[in-house]
């Protein structure tokens, strides 16, 4: 009698936890950092390889699934970018290995400006040296490779746990988008603007194993990630943060999620020190939320996936780019080199197929149940949108809005920004070639986005 009381005090509970089992995750993480010496990326004007690593660049993944079967899968990646061929690949993986439908996937970049060049199309390889593009292919392959190697790991040992959502707040970023006062040049300056826009909130995914051991956080900033420019291989104050959090919980990964900092700077900047401070002080507010108790997620997943329509100012033709390549004319002259680097790509693309006229921009959308609705939008997010979205969103449950995911395919300014003008609004689109953009977006492109938004939201 004495024995089965015992049986069932010890069966009991366990027959009830399988029952509860709401979702199941696991994350795993792998060095990303490039063996070969490769070129930094970021910072026009700065093309020369790393002299060496300061901190390594990771690539995590979280998998998480409901109790319906219904999965997302979460990669974060301390890389400037996340090319839409690299999201293809890894996509085109998980339909194969796990049948999954591309929406599920969603990846995200910390932007750091200390990491390798990601170059996928012939076309910015133009006038660079073959042994430059063999090293950027050679990384690309090997980062695929290892990014799906922590989805299949992650995959591999799906657990029971628990899910919650907490929020906290963090300082340091501030609006870097000046109004120059003096005539001339450009509208507004990249300085610190203390009354400019910020969004402040840090949202925090927390995972737990039902011993309540904590597996992963997934945290997110709206903050570029350029606090340094030196020439070594680091992640910047997310790189720290990520570091710090790890370090406080061992055997726990966390996973940066950048948010809308597209004109977002981190001050003071410059010196290593910055960085780790401001990375300390994002690792304190992920530690408030854990400390507050963050709130428990119930219910399935749901992902929608929609593009919005962009579209541009203007379409030059091939005989205005030859005008302007023969005469220098219409060039000026502090960006010369760089206005004529666009205009021969631009017209090697009309010669090869035409420019494009507009662009579809990944729109995404994860509900947590009714708890949680996680957008996920696509290229450098000014800061406008995640305020306009957290300002207008009705429910239900808490929003988190990440910027920098899935396709980071140019600067996507507001309709204020790109009235104002400056670099995010129309400077920055010269650098940009993959993808090749004809010009600055047309002042629909708010519109256009919160549109697709909206209709993935629902009423
Ligand atoms: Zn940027």
């Amino acid at each position: 009698m004495k024995m089965i009381a015992r049986l069932f005090a010890v069966v009991m509970p366990m027959a009830a936890a399988v029952a509860d089992v709401e979702w199941k995750a696991a994350a795993a993480k792998v060095v990303i950092t490039p063996a070969e010496p490769m070129i930094l990326s970021g910072f026009a004007g700065r093309e020369v390889p790393a002299e060496g690593t300061a901190m390594d660049l990771f690539a995590k993944s979280l998998v998480i699934e409901d109790a319906a079967g219904g999965r997302l899968v979460i990669v974060t990646l301390d890389l400037v970018e996340v090319p839409a061929q690299l999201r293809s690949v890894i996509a085109a993986g998980l339909k194969t290995r796990y049948g999954l439908a591309g929406e599920a996937l969603l990846m995200n970049c910390s932007h750091t400006h200390c990491g390798p060049e990601l170059r996928y199309t012939e076309l910015e390889f133009l006038g660079l040296d073959p042994g430059r593009r063999e090293r950027c292919l050679r990384y690309n392959a090997w980062l695929e490779q290892r990014i799906a190697g922590t989805i299949d790991e992650a995959m591999g040992r799906l657990e029971p746990v628990a899910i919650a959502h907490g929020r906290a707040r963090c300082g340091f970023a501030m609006n870097r988008r000046l109004k120059n006062d003096q005539p001339g040049g450009e509208p507004y300056l990249n300085r610190p603007n203390p009354d400019g826009v910020v969004d402040h909130e840090v949202p925090v995914l927390t995972v737990k194993d039902s011993e309540g051991r904590l597996e992963a956080v997934v945290f997110g900033y709206a903050c570029h990630n350029t606090t340094l420019n030196f020439k070594l291989w680091h992640g910047d104050y997310a790189g720290h943060a990520q570091q710090l959090i790890e370090e406080s919980h061992p055997g726990t990964l966390a996973l940066f999620m950048m948010g809308c900092g597209g004109d977002q700077n981190a001050y003071p900047r410059s010196l290593p020190v910055f960085s780790f401070r401001h990375g300390q002080s994002l690792a304190t507010a992920v530690e408030a939320v854990l400390d507050a108790g963050p709130k428990p997620l119930h219910g399935t997943l749901r992902i929608g996936w929609d593009t919005a329509r962009l579209t541009y100012e203007s379409i030059p033709t091939a005989a205005e780019i030859e005008g302007r390549l023969a005469t220098g004319a219409g060039y000026e002259p502090a960006y010369a080199t760089y206005l004529r680097r666009w205009d021969e790509k631009r017209l090697y693309a009309i010669r090869n197929g035409g420019l494009r006229d507009h662009y579809d921009y990944p729109v995404q959308v994860v509900r947590f149940g009714e708890d949680l609705t996680l957008v996920a939008l696509s290229g450098e997010t000014c800061v406008d949108y995640s305020l306009r979205l957290k300002r207008e969103y009705r429910g239900p449950g808490a929003l988190w809005v990440a910027g920098y995911s899935n396709d980071v395919l140019a600067y996507i300014p507001s309709q204020r920004v790109l009235h104002e003008g400056g670099y995010e609004a129309r400077r920055a689109m010269m650098y940009w070639s993959n993808p090749l953009h004809p010009s600055a977006f047309a002042d629909t492109i708010e519109e256009s986005i919160m549109g697709t938004v909206g209709r993935l939201l629902g009423p």
